[in-house]
């Protein structure tokens, strides 16, 4: 129920953290993974080969919302990861609107626009396939110095149910894992402020920061026929934080 062999899967962001282990996690699952990033994703690429698995490196930079427009015609995939994302903190009062336009542009703009382009090849083909978005939890809760963020990850939350009333008809099944506090550099700051960490570890009931690989599972399943009457969830993967 959990297999995705014969599955071609595109990747966003995964040359390093979330991104890099769900491309990992695919692989294992059996899929062919496309490793797209604005730097070239070999480490990820020379992981899934070493274990015997399928991929390959493509550099995209969604610093260009449209970048993803163009990647899929005729190149038959059924899988898509939109993991690549980034943050800009600064207090509400002194946030810039370059901070703003950046964050927004690369984690909803063109997660909706990349998105679209692979719902319209897969839907022009009649195939059935899976969306995977890259929530947060700040697609439920504010947060704090981080508006653009936050604003981009309930929009995330927002275009999941949106794809999934629209394409759960045609067999496309569209959800999003939220992942909790994962170390990875998104994180790094966070981490480096010994009291932030404190108070962030105080409030997760697993007692310990994720690490990236425990989203892979939840990725793998979304994706697979385990999950094909499963349209429109924010699967949190958060080590219990949003039970607290
Ligand atoms: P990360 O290690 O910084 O990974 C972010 C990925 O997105 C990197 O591969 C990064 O490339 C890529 N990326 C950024 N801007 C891009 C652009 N313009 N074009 C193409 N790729 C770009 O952090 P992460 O934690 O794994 O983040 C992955 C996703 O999980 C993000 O959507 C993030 O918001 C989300 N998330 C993370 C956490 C957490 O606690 N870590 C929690 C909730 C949600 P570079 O390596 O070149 O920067």
């Amino acid at each position: 129920m959990f297999a995705l062999t014969g599955r071609k899967a595109l990747v966003t962001g995964a040359n390093t953290g979330i991104g890099q282990a769900i491309g990992v996690g695919l692989a294992e699952a059996g899929a062919t993974v496309v490793c797209a990033g604005r730097r070239a994703c070999d480490e990820t690429v020379e992981t899934i080969r070493q274990a015997g698995g399928s991929a390959t490196s493509l550099l995209v930079d969604f610093a260009d919302p449209m970048a993803g427009q163009a990647l899929f015609d005729g190149q038959g995939y059924d899988i898509l990861i939109n993991n690549a994302g980034i943050i800009r903190r600064a207090d509400a009062i002194d946030y810039t609107e370059t901070d703003w336009d950046a964050v927004m542009d690369v984690n909803l703009k063109a997660l909706f626009f990349t998105a679209q382009a692979f719902g319209r090849d897969l839907l022009a083909r009649g195939g059935q396939g899976a969306v995977v978005n890259i929530a947060s939890l700040l697609s439920f809760q504010g947060g704090i110095r981080v508006p653009a963020y936050t604003a981009s990850k309930h929009g995330v939350a927002g275009l999941t149910k949106l794809l999934a009333n629209e394409w759960a008809p045609h067999g496309i099944n569209v959800n999003a894992v939220a992942p909790g506090y994962i170390a990875t550099n998104n994180t790094e700051a966070l981490r480096n402020d010994a009291e932030r960490n404190q108070a962030i570890l105080d409030r997760i009931p697993a007692g310990r920061w994720g690490a990236p690989e425990d989203i892979a599972g939840a990725a793998v399943y979304l994706c697979s026929p385990a999950a094909r009457y499963v349209h429109g969830t924010l699967l949190s993967v958060d080590g219990g934080w949003m039970a607290r």
